[in-house]
């Protein structure tokens, strides 16, 4: 079986695993990649996949970095199954069609910027609502453990991952010339006592897993006393609005969920009026009441009482634009959750953008915060953040709540690890930052002696039970050089250009001098910016 990564290798975005394996040809998820501009230059380079010569696609769950792509593979030509549980799918269309929607949004936003600048043509929508609309077609749910063989000699098994409603970890098992391959994807794994969702299941017996590690270097802090935490942002705001980034699934469940239970504890303010401000949230939050058989024993427990686990006595659902809007003039205490969870896309920059310069806001940061996302600048303490193109001043407190996350933790890792049952079982650390994956890898090489390998973007992997994983790179592929000595060179010259005109400015009209004076300063700040940050 060759595995090549696509994605999500030393990073956190872009899951996709390229399988070749019995003559098919398929892949264990299908994500967008989010980060920076290099990053995300991956989503319009997908030559690679092939998407016409894709046989099926097996998901993990509904989160964008791990299904972001489907929308763009049916666009150009993938026309076969693509397997999920039966939650996943209802949270993918949901899901899929918001993220075409943000996409053609995004290419208005362009192209409007384009033609201001006098310029013609700006790059198209990566997808549009239709392409999502499309893909809908393709999926085919399947049930947790109960195996199925979707190519002949590939045999194809979920179990519950505990990560959000609906997502799994897959076991896909080829047998090629009469021997076995096993090997497990973990996709993304939940954390243990999680609100609503059910403890991940501990690992099957395989050859090879490839294992996330998003916290591979960290535990959640003070996890298990994320309600007392929110309790007291909650309080610390003075008259001012309560902010929570939060991802539109499961995460706004879990914060309704905990506000619930708060306010059964009398610990929240009864006339507190708390909105949901997500379109996304407000049709997840229904997929989460038809699949009820999903919840772990507590939420079970909860709804057997006939108590509604998402109901409170003040909450507002916002749907529409003006709605959402008509929170920016709201005056008083009030409590705000919103999309995105990362505070890079989505009406959170608005509230973000009202409220994160007054003294006495509390911003509640719940989840993950990749790198270079303002939410990621906020929570390592930045003065102030750029949003809209105009730098607003952080005044608000921050406060960053670890036990909601949908992450297992480090320890947590491990102890899933503890539970491998097969010896010399290789672990491919996937989903993680070098740095996360580097110390995971040494504690799972020293507590269990097990190899753990951290392969590279677009690194292929040829795996056959009971041998260690056979590697071939792709690097300048992968990695394009960044070429400084041109890009210095070409600075220096025109700054000699820039000095020679400079000899004869005195002579300009006085007004014309100090508009350059402007542009120069502007330059300067920018300079002295980059090298800050450098
Ligand atoms: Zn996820
Ligand atoms: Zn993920």
């Amino acid at each position: 079986m060759k595995v090549q990564l696509f994605g999500a290798a030393r990073t956190v975005t872009g899951s996709c695993y390229m399988i070749e394996a019995c003559g098919a040809r398929f892949t264990v998820d299908c994500g967008m990649h989010q980060g920076n501009k290099a990053i995300e230059e991956r989503n319009f380079n997908t030559d690679m996949y092939r998407p016409e010569q894709i046989d099926f696609i097996l998901m993990t769950h509904a989160h964008i970095d791990h299904s972001g792509l489907l929308p763009l593979m049916v666009r150009r030509g993938f026309s076969n199954p693509i397997y999920c549980t039966a939650a996943t799918r209802e949270l993918l269309e949901l899901m899929l069609q918001d993220s075409a929607h943000i996409q053609e949004m995004e290419a208005e936003w362009r192209a409007r910027k384009y033609s201001r600048r006098g310029l013609k043509k700006a790059a198209e929508p990566l997808y549009t609502v239709q392409d999502a609309v499309n893909t809908a077609q393709y999926f085919q749910s399947v049930n947790y453990r109960r195996t199925f063989e979707p190519h002949p000699g590939i045999k194809v098994t979920y179990y519950d991952a505990g990560h959000i409603l609906g997502s799994a970890f897959i076991v896909v098992e080829a047998t090629e010339d009469g021997k076995t391959t096993r090997v497990l994807f973990s996709g993304d794994l939940g954390r243990r006592h999680a609100l609503i969702v059910r403890d991940p299941e501990p690992p099957v017996a395989v050859d090879y897993i490839f294992m996330e590690s998003t916290y591979g270097d960290r535990d959640h802090k003070n996890e298990g006393q994320s309600d007392a935490e929110l309790a007291e942002a909650i309080a610390y705001s003075h008259g001012e609005k309560v902010i929570i980034p939060a991802f539109a699934v499961e995460r706004t469940q879990e914060i309704l969920y905990c506000l619930h239970m708060l306010a059964r504890q009398g610990k929240l303010p009864a006339d507190m009026p708390v909105f949901v401000d997500s379109p996304l949230a407000i049709r997840a939050t229904d997929v989460f009441r038809r699949h009820k058989d999903l919840f772990d024993e507590d939420a079970t427990r909860l709804l057997a009482s006939g108590d509604d686990p998402f109901a409170l006595p003040n909450l507002t659902y916002t749907l529409r634009a003006d709605e959402s809007q008509a929170l920016n003039d709201l005056a008083g205490p009030a409590i705000i959750i919103s999309a995105s969870g990362m505070c890079n896309a989505g009406r959170i920059k608005h509230h973000l953008k009202h409220n994160l310069w007054k003294p006495g806001a509390s911003i509640v940061f719940v989840g993950y915060q990749g790198v270079g996302t303002p939410g990621r600048k906020l929570v390592e303490n930045a003065g102030s953040i750029n949003l809209f193109g105009e730098d607003v001043t952080v005044a608000a407190r921050i406060f960053t709540i670890g036990g909601f996350s949908a992450h297992a933790g480090q320890h947590q890792l491990l102890e899933w690890v503890s539970h491998v049952a097969k010896p010399g079982t290789q672990i491919v650390l996937i989903h993680g930052e070098e740095k996360a994956q580097t110390a995971l890898a040494g504690l799972i090489r020293e507590r269990f002696g097990l190899d753990a390998i951290v392969p590279g973007y677009m690194e292929e992997l040829e795996l056959v039970a009971g041998t260690a994983a056979v590697a071939t790179l792709h690097e300048s592929a992968a990695h394009p050089r960044v070429d400084w000595d041109f890009l210095a060179g070409d600075i220096e010259s025109k700054w000699g250009a820039f000095k020679t005109k400079l000899a004869t400015i005195e002579q300009r009209p006085w007004v014309e001098q100090t508009e350059l004076r402007e542009r120069m300063m502007r330059m300067n700040y920018e300079l002295t910016r980059l090298i800050s940050g450098m």
